[in-house]
């Protein structure tokens, strides 16, 4: 069924956006001129005020703000307000090197929970439905994003957080779970344990997948939809320009529609940060147009992907972009957890005794992606008890963990086992669209 959660915006005339946007940019460069010093100070070396963008394509004279702006400016330099203003804080994980630290107001909880809404009803979810979230509950955005837009729908929300497949299992069985949002890893993973574990899902009330936080595959898709009989959608987001919703795809399938009320995209050469012609492959670029706490401004994503304005079947005038699978970046996406391998390198420069002769390997098993690092160690060091040796690759992977979120895989291996040409390299054995 085809609904609209918010017609009167996302169904307007891209007239009226245009001048809505340029509108709200106005307001925005303002508020992040008069509030947030860094900017202010950069715009102020190049002889730019706000009053010297004058059109949507003004926007260009302004610099990029970038992924390691963020770390410099830890944990509230890029903050418009103060914290007695701030309601929400999220963060990605990281204990050694500093994270990026998001920060939201009443009003911006408001404008979330509205986006989250609209992605929920495009995916096909209504007020009768009982939604089960099987993202993180914890610092990061996915959850506490989708819980609230489910919510302002009058979905009913179960909020089972990850991991404990059986336990997952049960309360989508007892509590006739018909939405199941997640990691689509995740989803493909219950889909293969659900009849080991004695659930056929198909006979189950599942009717709608809402999922994202990691690049997935119309493969991905088409598998988890035929062995669960859900409509599974893709969600996208990410946590320095709001959290989920950013865009999200209707039933037609084709692109994610981005809510341009609240955000301008760009598309621009990674290389050259010049813009790339319409409906060519570039790196994304957001800047928010109606928040208060963490106004971003030409925020360079690191995602690759193209955009188009054509019309959309649904009805809905927002441009979509393509479905992201690519970075410009290293950053590796492993079960919904950004991981740098420069936050890997960091942990093992930490290590004592430990010769930073390394490879990172991902790959799949089953559904799910696996990280695992490949240490060289001294032949004297692999001559160690094996308790010890337990103990020190658990202690790495502990401090793995609390770094990057994820407990890692670690294992010694003797010296000249990995090729030269892939130390300290990443291995990506995952499938990749074609
Ligand atoms: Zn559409």
């Amino acid at each position: 069924m085809n609904q609209i959660w918010n017609p009167e915006y996302e169904a307007m005339s891209r007239d009226e956006l245009r001048e809505l946007q340029f509108k709200r940019l106005q307001m925005t460069l303002r508020w992040t001129y008069d509030n947030v010093p860094f900017h202010r100070d950069r715009w102020s070396a190049m002889k730019l005020k706000p009053s010297d963008i004058r059109s949507l394509d003004d926007l260009r004279k302004l610099p990029f703000t970038v992924k390691s702006d963020f770390k410099a400016a830890y944990p509230y330099g890029l903050f418009a307000l103060p914290l007695e203003k701030i309601i929400r804080i999220h963060s990605t994980s990281g204990a050694i090197s500093n994270p990026t630290v998001v920060g939201y107001s009443r009003g911006d909880l408001n404008t979330w929970s509205e986006l989250c809404a609209r992605v929920a009803v495009a995916g096909g979810a209504h007020s009768h439905d009982v939604a089960q979230i099987s993202f993180e509950y914890g610092l990061t955005t996915g959850a506490f994003g989708m819980h609230a837009g489910l919510e302002r729908v009058g979905v009913t929300v179960v909020p089972t957080s990850t991991g404990n497949t059986q336990r997952q299992l049960k309360v989508m069985r007892d509590f006739k779970t018909t939405v199941l949002v997640g990691t689509p890893s995740y989803v493909m993973h219950l889909t293969e344990v659900a009849p080991r574990l004695g659930y056929d899902l198909k006979a189950l009330d599942l009717r709608v997948a809402l999922l994202g936080s990691e690049p997935w595959t119309n493969q991905t898709r088409d598998e988890i939809e035929k062995r669960s009989g859900m409509s599974a959608s893709d969600i996208y987001g990410l946590s320095e320009v709001i959290g989920p919703g950013v865009s999200y795809e209707c039933w037609n399938k084709d692109g994610l529609h981005i809510n341009e009320d609240h955000f301008l995209v760009e598309v621009v050469d990674p290389e050259t940060g010049e813009p790339v012609p319409d409906g060519k492959e570039g790196e994304l670029v957001f800047t928010s147009l109606t928040k208060e706490a963490l106004p971003v401004i030409r925020y360079r994503t690191g995602d690759l992907a193209s955009v188009s304005c054509r019309p959309c079947a649904c009805g809905r005038v927002f441009a979509r972009h393509s479905k992201v699978y690519k970075r410009t970046d290293d950053m590796l996406i492993i079960r919904g957890v950004n991981v740098y391998p420069s936050s890997i390198e960091a942990v093992l420069a930490d290590l004592e005794g430990v010769d930073p002769r390394y490879r990172i390997v991902v790959s799949r098993e089953g559904a799910m992606d696996q990280l695992e690092i490949q240490i060289e160690v001294e032949p004297s060091f692999m001559a160690d008890t094996v308790r010890k040796l337990q103990a020190f690759q658990s202690g790495v992977e502990e401090r793995m963990r609390q770094e990057l979120g994820i407990r890692p895989r670690v294992r010694l291996v003797e010296p000249r086992t990995v090729p030269v040409d892939e130390l300290r390299k990443v291995v990506d054995a995952r499938d990749k669209p074609a």
